[in-house]
Protein backbone atom coordinates (compact mmCIF):
# COMPACT_ATOMS: atom_id res chain seq x y z
CA UNK A 1 0.00 0.00 0.00
CA UNK A 2 1.07 3.31 -0.74
CA UNK A 3 1.69 5.18 2.20
CA UNK A 4 2.62 8.97 2.32
CA UNK A 5 4.61 10.85 5.03
CA UNK A 6 6.14 14.17 6.15
CA UNK A 7 9.14 15.08 7.55
CA UNK A 8 8.52 14.14 10.97
CA UNK A 9 7.59 10.93 10.23
CA UNK A 10 3.77 11.03 10.06
CA UNK A 11 1.22 9.63 8.00
CA UNK A 12 -0.54 12.38 5.91
CA UNK A 13 -3.45 11.95 3.52
CA UNK A 14 -4.14 14.70 0.85
CA UNK A 15 -0.92 16.72 2.16
CA UNK A 16 -1.87 17.15 5.56
CA UNK A 17 -0.83 15.36 8.83
CA UNK A 18 -2.72 12.99 9.95
CA UNK A 19 -2.21 13.74 13.44
CA UNK A 20 -3.73 17.56 12.85
CA UNK A 21 -6.46 15.52 10.89
CA UNK A 22 -7.42 13.87 14.21
CA UNK A 23 -6.88 16.57 16.58
CA UNK A 24 -8.82 19.13 14.62
CA UNK A 25 -11.98 17.23 13.53
CA UNK A 26 -11.65 14.42 16.37
CA UNK A 27 -12.22 10.81 15.53
CA UNK A 28 -13.49 8.74 13.87
CA UNK A 29 -12.44 10.35 11.24
CA UNK A 30 -13.17 9.15 6.87
CA UNK A 31 -10.51 11.14 5.03
CA UNK A 32 -10.24 11.33 1.58
CA UNK A 33 -7.18 12.11 -0.76
CA UNK A 34 -8.96 14.22 -3.55
CA UNK A 35 -6.60 14.53 -5.92
CA UNK A 36 -6.37 10.14 -5.69
CA UNK A 37 -10.47 10.55 -6.73
CA UNK A 38 -9.38 12.47 -9.41
CA UNK A 39 -6.29 10.62 -10.52
CA UNK A 40 -8.74 7.41 -10.56
CA UNK A 41 -11.59 9.01 -13.07
CA UNK A 42 -8.75 10.25 -15.16
CA UNK A 43 -7.06 7.03 -15.40
CA UNK A 44 -10.34 5.53 -16.78
CA UNK A 45 -10.65 8.48 -19.25
CA UNK A 46 -7.60 8.62 -20.53
CA UNK A 47 -7.50 5.02 -21.08
CA UNK A 48 -10.27 5.27 -23.28
CA UNK A 49 -8.62 8.36 -25.18
CA UNK A 50 -5.91 6.11 -25.65
CA UNK A 51 -7.75 3.68 -27.58
CA UNK A 52 -9.23 5.94 -29.19
CA UNK A 53 -12.86 5.42 -28.39
CA UNK A 54 -16.21 7.42 -27.33
CA UNK A 55 -16.49 6.14 -23.87
CA UNK A 56 -17.84 7.84 -20.75
CA UNK A 57 -17.12 7.18 -17.15
CA UNK A 58 -20.03 7.00 -14.88
CA UNK A 59 -19.07 7.29 -11.14
CA UNK A 60 -21.41 4.24 -9.40
CA UNK A 61 -22.69 6.91 -6.27
CA UNK A 62 -23.33 4.29 -3.88
CA UNK A 63 -19.72 3.74 -3.13
CA UNK A 64 -18.97 7.03 -1.39
CA UNK A 65 -22.06 9.61 -1.35
CA UNK A 66 -22.42 13.32 -0.27
CA UNK A 67 -22.74 16.65 -2.50
CA UNK A 68 -18.63 17.01 -2.15
CA UNK A 69 -17.84 13.97 -3.81
CA UNK A 70 -20.47 14.97 -7.04
CA UNK A 71 -18.71 18.29 -7.38
CA UNK A 72 -15.35 16.69 -7.55
CA UNK A 73 -16.89 13.99 -10.04
CA UNK A 74 -18.27 17.10 -12.01
CA UNK A 75 -15.12 19.35 -12.47
CA UNK A 76 -13.47 15.69 -13.62
CA UNK A 77 -16.34 15.90 -16.82
CA UNK A 78 -17.33 12.50 -15.48
CA UNK A 79 -21.04 11.15 -14.90
CA UNK A 80 -22.53 9.39 -11.85
CA UNK A 81 -25.14 6.49 -11.43
CA UNK A 82 -27.53 7.01 -8.74
CA UNK A 83 -29.40 4.64 -7.26
CA UNK A 84 -32.98 6.49 -5.16
CA UNK A 85 -34.07 9.81 -4.54
CA UNK A 86 -31.70 10.39 -2.31
CA UNK A 87 -28.51 9.66 -4.22
CA UNK A 88 -30.62 12.05 -6.73
CA UNK A 89 -31.56 14.92 -4.61
CA UNK A 90 -28.02 15.08 -3.04
CA UNK A 91 -26.41 14.68 -6.87
CA UNK A 92 -28.78 18.28 -7.33
CA UNK A 93 -27.91 19.97 -4.32
CA UNK A 94 -24.56 19.81 -5.09
CA UNK A 95 -25.62 20.87 -8.79
CA UNK A 96 -24.44 18.16 -10.45
CA UNK A 97 -25.64 18.40 -14.26
CA UNK A 98 -28.92 16.05 -14.26
CA UNK A 99 -28.05 14.87 -17.55
CA UNK A 100 -25.12 13.36 -17.44
CA UNK A 101 -26.74 11.37 -14.19
CA UNK A 102 -27.96 7.58 -14.73
CA UNK A 103 -30.39 6.48 -12.59
CA UNK A 104 -30.43 2.41 -11.57
CA UNK A 105 -32.32 -0.22 -8.79
CA UNK A 106 -34.39 -3.04 -9.62
CA UNK A 107 -37.24 -1.16 -7.76
CA UNK A 108 -37.32 2.13 -8.34
CA UNK A 109 -41.17 3.22 -6.63
CA UNK A 110 -43.43 5.62 -8.98
CA UNK A 111 -42.39 8.64 -6.85
CA UNK A 112 -38.83 8.55 -7.51
CA UNK A 113 -39.17 7.37 -11.41
CA UNK A 114 -41.86 10.98 -11.07
CA UNK A 115 -38.90 12.52 -9.38
CA UNK A 116 -35.86 11.62 -12.00
CA UNK A 117 -38.25 12.45 -14.96
CA UNK A 118 -39.43 15.85 -13.40
CA UNK A 119 -35.30 16.20 -12.82
CA UNK A 120 -34.65 15.51 -16.34
CA UNK A 121 -32.48 13.07 -15.37
CA UNK A 122 -30.35 11.62 -18.44
CA UNK A 123 -30.93 7.91 -18.72
CA UNK A 124 -33.16 5.74 -16.62
CA UNK A 125 -31.55 2.13 -16.64
CA UNK A 126 -34.94 -0.04 -16.87
CA UNK A 127 -34.65 -2.99 -14.97
CA UNK A 128 -38.27 -4.87 -14.88
CA UNK A 129 -41.15 -5.27 -16.46
CA UNK A 130 -42.82 -3.58 -13.29
CA UNK A 131 -40.12 -0.51 -13.15
CA UNK A 132 -41.32 -0.79 -17.33
CA UNK A 133 -45.10 -0.31 -16.52
CA UNK A 134 -44.89 2.20 -13.86
CA UNK A 135 -42.69 3.87 -16.43
CA UNK A 136 -44.66 3.94 -19.52
CA UNK A 137 -48.09 4.93 -17.48
CA UNK A 138 -46.15 7.91 -15.19
CA UNK A 139 -45.13 9.34 -19.39
CA UNK A 140 -48.59 8.82 -20.61
CA UNK A 141 -50.48 10.19 -18.01
CA UNK A 142 -48.30 13.46 -16.27
CA UNK A 143 -45.83 13.49 -18.85
CA UNK A 144 -47.37 13.57 -22.55
CA UNK A 145 -45.27 15.41 -24.29
CA UNK A 146 -41.75 14.32 -22.71
CA UNK A 147 -39.03 11.89 -24.54
CA UNK A 148 -36.78 10.17 -22.02
CA UNK A 149 -33.32 8.16 -22.45
CA UNK A 150 -33.60 4.85 -21.33
CA UNK A 151 -31.49 1.51 -21.12
CA UNK A 152 -31.95 -1.89 -20.83
CA UNK A 153 -30.59 -3.61 -17.57
CA UNK A 154 -29.95 -7.22 -19.18
CA UNK A 155 -28.49 -10.37 -17.08
CA UNK A 156 -26.02 -11.60 -19.21
CA UNK A 157 -25.25 -15.00 -17.76
CA UNK A 158 -21.71 -14.10 -16.51
CA UNK A 159 -20.95 -13.24 -12.99
CA UNK A 160 -17.47 -12.43 -12.33
CA UNK A 161 -16.05 -11.72 -8.54
CA UNK A 162 -12.27 -11.38 -8.22
CA UNK A 163 -10.28 -13.72 -10.40
CA UNK A 164 -13.08 -16.14 -10.97
CA UNK A 165 -16.21 -15.53 -13.47
CA UNK A 166 -19.21 -17.94 -14.05
CA UNK A 167 -20.98 -17.88 -17.33
CA UNK A 168 -24.06 -18.96 -15.90
CA UNK A 169 -24.45 -18.18 -12.82
CA UNK A 170 -25.53 -15.05 -12.72
CA UNK A 171 -28.88 -15.50 -14.28
CA UNK A 172 -30.13 -16.08 -10.64
CA UNK A 173 -30.15 -12.37 -10.06
CA UNK A 174 -32.79 -9.79 -8.84
CA UNK A 175 -31.43 -7.19 -11.06
CA UNK A 176 -32.34 -6.33 -14.87
CA UNK A 177 -33.63 -9.19 -18.09
CA UNK A 178 -32.88 -12.21 -18.48
CA UNK A 179 -31.30 -12.86 -22.08
CA UNK A 180 -31.56 -16.53 -22.15
CA UNK A 181 -35.38 -16.91 -21.62
CA UNK A 182 -36.08 -14.01 -23.68
CA UNK A 183 -37.26 -11.37 -21.71
CA UNK A 184 -34.34 -9.12 -22.62
CA UNK A 185 -36.02 -9.61 -26.20
CA UNK A 186 -39.65 -9.20 -25.22
CA UNK A 187 -38.60 -6.03 -22.81
CA UNK A 188 -36.65 -4.20 -26.11
CA UNK A 189 -40.01 -4.92 -27.86
CA UNK A 190 -42.13 -3.33 -25.05
CA UNK A 191 -39.61 -0.25 -25.28
CA UNK A 192 -39.44 -0.17 -28.90
CA UNK A 193 -43.29 0.19 -29.21
CA UNK A 194 -43.34 3.78 -27.30
CA UNK A 195 -42.51 6.46 -28.63
CA UNK A 196 -42.02 8.17 -25.32
CA UNK A 197 -38.93 5.58 -24.71
CA UNK A 198 -36.18 6.85 -26.65
CA UNK A 199 -33.66 3.24 -26.06
CA UNK A 200 -29.97 4.62 -26.27
CA UNK A 201 -28.16 1.60 -24.85
CA UNK A 202 -27.69 -1.61 -23.33
CA UNK A 203 -26.29 -2.18 -19.95
CA UNK A 204 -25.23 -5.01 -17.57
CA UNK A 205 -23.14 -5.31 -14.45
CA UNK A 206 -21.40 -8.60 -13.72
CA UNK A 207 -20.02 -8.19 -10.29
CA UNK A 208 -17.41 -6.36 -7.88
CA UNK A 209 -13.89 -6.51 -6.61
CA UNK A 210 -12.94 -7.64 -10.42
CA UNK A 211 -9.05 -8.52 -10.95
CA UNK A 212 -9.17 -10.24 -13.96
CA UNK A 213 -10.24 -9.42 -17.40
CA UNK A 214 -11.78 -12.05 -18.89
CA UNK A 215 -15.54 -11.13 -16.99
CA UNK A 216 -15.80 -7.99 -19.34
CA UNK A 217 -14.01 -10.03 -22.54
CA UNK A 218 -17.12 -12.28 -22.04
CA UNK A 219 -19.50 -9.55 -21.33
CA UNK A 220 -18.64 -7.42 -24.27
CA UNK A 221 -18.64 -10.04 -26.49
CA UNK A 222 -22.60 -11.34 -25.52
CA UNK A 223 -23.75 -7.51 -25.80
CA UNK A 224 -21.92 -7.31 -29.05
CA UNK A 225 -24.06 -10.51 -30.31
CA UNK A 226 -26.98 -9.38 -28.70
CA UNK A 227 -26.68 -5.97 -30.17
CA UNK A 228 -26.21 -7.77 -33.34
CA UNK A 229 -28.94 -10.07 -33.15
CA UNK A 230 -31.12 -6.93 -32.00
CA UNK A 231 -30.21 -5.25 -35.29
CA UNK A 232 -31.21 -7.53 -37.75
CA UNK A 233 -33.79 -8.68 -35.88
CA UNK A 234 -35.91 -5.07 -35.35
CA UNK A 235 -33.11 -2.73 -36.76
CA UNK A 236 -32.63 -1.45 -33.26
CA UNK A 237 -29.05 0.21 -33.49
CA UNK A 238 -27.58 0.80 -30.14
CA UNK A 239 -25.49 3.83 -29.59
CA UNK A 240 -24.11 2.67 -25.77
CA UNK A 241 -22.74 -0.19 -24.51
CA UNK A 242 -22.85 0.01 -20.69
CA UNK A 243 -20.46 -2.58 -19.10
CA UNK A 244 -21.31 -1.39 -15.24
CA UNK A 245 -18.67 -1.24 -12.58
CA UNK A 246 -16.64 -3.83 -10.28
CA UNK A 247 -13.40 -3.06 -11.11
CA UNK A 248 -11.06 -4.49 -8.28
CA UNK A 249 -8.74 -2.58 -5.89
CA UNK A 250 -5.87 -3.18 -3.33
CA UNK A 251 -7.32 -3.55 -0.03
CA UNK A 252 -3.90 -5.26 1.49
CA UNK A 253 -0.44 -6.53 -0.16
CA UNK A 254 -1.84 -9.62 -1.21
CA UNK A 255 -4.58 -8.05 -3.68
CA UNK A 256 -2.72 -7.33 -7.15
CA UNK A 257 -5.87 -5.16 -9.18
CA UNK A 258 -5.57 -4.40 -12.85
CA UNK A 259 -4.95 -0.80 -14.08
CA UNK A 260 -7.43 1.18 -15.61
CA UNK A 261 -5.28 0.95 -19.14
CA UNK A 262 -5.28 -2.97 -18.55
CA UNK A 263 -9.49 -3.52 -18.12
CA UNK A 264 -10.05 -0.98 -21.05
CA UNK A 265 -7.42 -2.50 -23.69
CA UNK A 266 -9.12 -5.49 -22.72
CA UNK A 267 -12.64 -3.88 -23.25
CA UNK A 268 -12.20 -2.27 -26.25
CA UNK A 269 -10.00 -4.86 -28.22
CA UNK A 270 -12.97 -7.39 -27.47
CA UNK A 271 -15.63 -4.75 -29.10
CA UNK A 272 -13.38 -4.17 -32.34
CA UNK A 273 -12.76 -7.73 -32.93
CA UNK A 274 -16.68 -8.99 -32.18
CA UNK A 275 -17.90 -5.72 -34.14
CA UNK A 276 -15.61 -5.99 -37.75
CA UNK A 277 -18.64 -7.47 -39.54
CA UNK A 278 -21.41 -5.24 -38.61
CA UNK A 279 -22.20 -2.47 -40.82
CA UNK A 280 -23.51 0.02 -37.98
CA UNK A 281 -21.33 2.93 -36.06
CA UNK A 282 -19.15 1.37 -33.28
CA UNK A 283 -20.63 1.97 -30.22
CA UNK A 284 -20.24 4.73 -27.45
CA UNK A 285 -18.21 2.42 -24.19
CA UNK A 286 -20.08 3.22 -20.58
CA UNK A 287 -18.46 2.08 -17.38
CA UNK A 288 -19.77 2.94 -14.09
CA UNK A 289 -16.60 2.43 -11.66
CA UNK A 290 -17.76 3.16 -8.14
CA UNK A 291 -15.49 1.37 -5.82
CA UNK A 292 -12.27 1.87 -8.27
CA UNK A 293 -12.78 5.63 -8.01
CA UNK A 294 -12.87 6.01 -4.18
CA UNK A 295 -11.48 2.52 -2.51
CA UNK A 296 -8.12 3.84 -2.27
CA UNK A 297 -8.66 7.00 -1.81
CA UNK A 298 -10.41 6.90 1.49
CA UNK A 299 -8.21 6.25 5.08
CA UNK A 300 -10.63 6.04 8.51
CA UNK A 301 -8.64 7.35 11.32
CA UNK A 302 -9.17 5.91 14.85
CA UNK A 303 -8.37 6.28 18.61
CA UNK A 304 -6.71 3.75 20.40
CA UNK A 305 -8.95 2.96 23.22
CA UNK A 306 -8.13 -0.38 25.47
CA UNK A 307 -5.67 -2.99 25.10
CA UNK A 308 -6.94 -6.81 26.15
CA UNK A 309 -4.21 -9.81 25.87
CA UNK A 310 -5.55 -12.81 26.20
CA UNK A 311 -2.44 -14.95 26.83
CA UNK A 312 -1.89 -17.59 23.96
CA UNK A 313 -4.73 -16.44 21.99
CA UNK A 314 -4.60 -13.17 21.19
CA UNK A 315 -4.49 -9.20 21.91
CA UNK A 316 -7.69 -7.66 20.89
CA UNK A 317 -7.02 -3.32 20.50
CA UNK A 318 -9.99 -1.13 20.45
CA UNK A 319 -11.03 1.81 18.50
CA UNK A 320 -13.43 4.48 18.97
CA UNK A 321 -15.74 3.23 16.12
CA UNK A 322 -15.90 0.10 13.93
CA UNK A 323 -18.86 -2.10 12.40
CA UNK A 324 -21.04 1.24 12.73
CA UNK A 325 -18.83 3.19 10.42
CA UNK A 326 -17.43 0.44 8.66
CA UNK A 327 -19.38 -2.65 8.10
CA UNK A 328 -17.70 -4.54 5.43
CA UNK A 329 -15.32 -6.97 7.59
CA UNK A 330 -18.61 -8.09 9.67
CA UNK A 331 -20.76 -8.46 6.35
CA UNK A 332 -18.47 -10.21 4.28
CA UNK A 333 -14.73 -10.93 5.53
CA UNK A 334 -13.30 -7.55 3.99
CA UNK A 335 -9.84 -7.71 4.61
CA UNK A 336 -8.08 -4.00 5.30
CA UNK A 337 -4.71 -3.18 6.60
CA UNK A 338 -4.09 -0.05 9.59
CA UNK A 339 -0.87 1.63 10.14
CA UNK A 340 -0.11 4.03 13.45
CA UNK A 341 -0.53 7.44 12.58
CA UNK A 342 2.33 8.99 13.91
CA UNK A 343 5.17 5.88 12.76
CA UNK A 344 3.50 3.88 9.47
CA UNK A 345 6.80 3.00 8.70
CA UNK A 346 7.72 1.60 11.73
CA UNK A 347 9.07 -1.78 12.69
CA UNK A 348 6.19 -4.52 13.76
CA UNK A 349 6.59 -5.23 18.08
CA UNK A 350 3.01 -6.77 17.97
CA UNK A 351 0.18 -8.59 16.48
CA UNK A 352 -3.27 -7.69 17.24
CA UNK A 353 -7.02 -8.02 16.63
CA UNK A 354 -8.51 -4.66 15.98
CA UNK A 355 -11.47 -4.45 17.31
CA UNK A 356 -14.63 -2.09 17.22
CA UNK A 357 -16.55 -0.29 20.01
CA UNK A 358 -19.79 -1.90 18.93
CA UNK A 359 -21.17 -4.71 21.02
CA UNK A 360 -21.21 -7.52 19.05
CA UNK A 361 -18.82 -9.88 18.62
CA UNK A 362 -18.51 -10.05 15.19
CA UNK A 363 -17.70 -6.22 15.34
CA UNK A 364 -13.92 -6.72 14.40
CA UNK A 365 -12.20 -4.39 11.85
CA UNK A 366 -9.05 -6.32 11.21
CA UNK A 367 -8.25 -9.80 12.24
CA UNK A 368 -4.44 -9.65 12.46
CA UNK A 369 -2.57 -6.22 12.15
CA UNK A 370 1.09 -6.29 12.76
CA UNK A 371 1.80 -2.59 14.48
CA UNK A 372 4.54 -1.15 16.21
CA UNK A 373 3.71 -0.81 20.16
CA UNK A 374 1.22 1.09 20.61
CA UNK A 375 -0.57 3.72 23.99
CA UNK A 376 -4.13 4.67 24.29
CA UNK A 377 -4.73 7.85 22.77
CA UNK A 378 -2.64 6.87 19.53
CA UNK A 379 -4.60 7.59 16.10
CA UNK A 380 -5.04 4.27 14.17
CA UNK A 381 -5.59 4.55 10.35
CA UNK A 382 -7.10 1.76 8.59
CA UNK A 383 -6.46 2.21 4.67
CA UNK A 384 -8.64 1.89 1.37
CA UNK A 385 -12.09 2.45 3.55
CA UNK A 386 -13.41 4.83 1.01
CA UNK A 387 -15.85 2.55 -1.23
CA UNK A 388 -18.90 1.49 0.77
CA UNK A 389 -17.49 1.96 4.34
CA UNK A 390 -18.96 5.65 5.42
CA UNK A 391 -21.82 4.98 2.58
CA UNK A 392 -23.01 1.80 4.43
CA UNK A 393 -22.77 3.56 8.20
CA UNK A 394 -25.09 3.24 10.54
CA UNK A 395 -26.73 4.31 14.15
CA UNK A 396 -26.02 1.33 15.74
CA UNK A 397 -25.73 1.74 19.52
CA UNK A 398 -27.07 5.01 18.64
CA UNK A 399 -23.23 6.19 17.69
CA UNK A 400 -23.24 8.82 15.64
CA UNK A 401 -22.04 8.38 12.00
CA UNK A 402 -18.58 9.74 11.34
CA UNK A 403 -17.59 13.38 10.20
CA UNK A 404 -15.75 13.26 6.59
CA UNK A 405 -12.78 15.25 5.22
CA UNK A 406 -11.77 15.78 2.17
CA UNK A 407 -8.35 16.67 2.09
CA UNK A 408 -6.25 18.31 -1.26
CA UNK A 409 -2.73 20.15 -1.52
CA UNK A 410 -2.35 20.23 2.59
CA UNK A 411 -5.73 21.43 3.07
CA UNK A 412 -8.34 19.89 4.45
CA UNK A 413 -12.25 20.80 4.50
CA UNK A 414 -15.01 18.90 6.48
CA UNK A 415 -17.65 18.28 3.59
CA UNK A 416 -20.13 15.88 5.89
CA UNK A 417 -20.81 16.77 9.69
CA UNK A 418 -20.30 14.34 12.27
CA UNK A 419 -23.44 13.26 13.46
CA UNK A 420 -23.99 14.40 16.82
CA UNK A 421 -26.10 13.22 19.90
CA UNK A 422 -29.13 16.06 18.90
CA UNK A 423 -28.98 14.53 15.25
CA UNK A 424 -29.47 11.16 16.53
CA UNK A 425 -32.63 11.76 18.35
CA UNK A 426 -34.32 14.08 15.40
CA UNK A 427 -36.86 11.99 14.06
CA UNK A 428 -37.95 10.17 17.66
CA UNK A 429 -40.85 11.76 19.16
CA UNK A 430 -42.40 11.04 22.61
CA UNK A 431 -45.05 8.42 22.92
CA UNK A 432 -47.88 9.70 25.03
CA UNK A 433 -50.46 7.24 25.85
CA UNK A 434 -54.06 8.50 25.15
CA UNK A 435 -56.73 8.83 28.19
CA UNK A 436 -53.96 9.26 30.75
C1 LIG B 1 -22.67 -1.24 -7.61
C2 LIG B 1 -22.74 -0.94 -9.03
C3 LIG B 1 -21.65 -0.35 -9.66
C4 LIG B 1 -20.34 -0.07 -8.97
O1 LIG B 1 -19.69 -1.21 -8.54
P1 LIG B 1 -18.17 -1.13 -8.02
O2 LIG B 1 -17.86 -2.53 -7.65
O3 LIG B 1 -18.18 -0.22 -6.84
O4 LIG B 1 -17.36 -0.60 -9.14
C5 LIG B 1 -21.78 -0.01 -10.99
N1 LIG B 1 -22.92 -0.25 -11.67
C6 LIG B 1 -23.99 -0.82 -11.08
C7 LIG B 1 -25.22 -1.03 -11.87
C8 LIG B 1 -23.92 -1.19 -9.75
O5 LIG B 1 -24.98 -1.78 -9.18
Amino acid sequence: MKINVNEQGHLTIGGCDALELAQNYETPLVVYDVAQIRQQLRSYQEAFKQQQISAVVSYASKAFCAKAIYQVVQQEGAHVDVVSAGELATALAAGFDPQNISYHGNNKSLAELDFAIAQQVGVLVVDNFYELTLLQSLLHYKYPRQTIQVMLRITPGISAHTHEYDQTGQIDSKFGFDVNSGQAEKALQQVLQNPQLDLIGIHAHIGSQIMAVAGFELLVAKLCQLAHAWQQKYHFETKILNLGGGFGIRYTDSDEPLTAQQFVEAIVQTLRKEWVNSDSELPQVWIEPGRAIVGNAGVSLYTIGSKKTIPHVRTFLTVDGGMGDNIRPALYQAQYEAVLARAPLAAAEQTVTVAGRYCESGDVLISQQALPATQPGDILAVLATGAYGYSMASNYNRIGRPAVVFAEEGQGQIVVAREEIVDLMHLDQDYVKENE
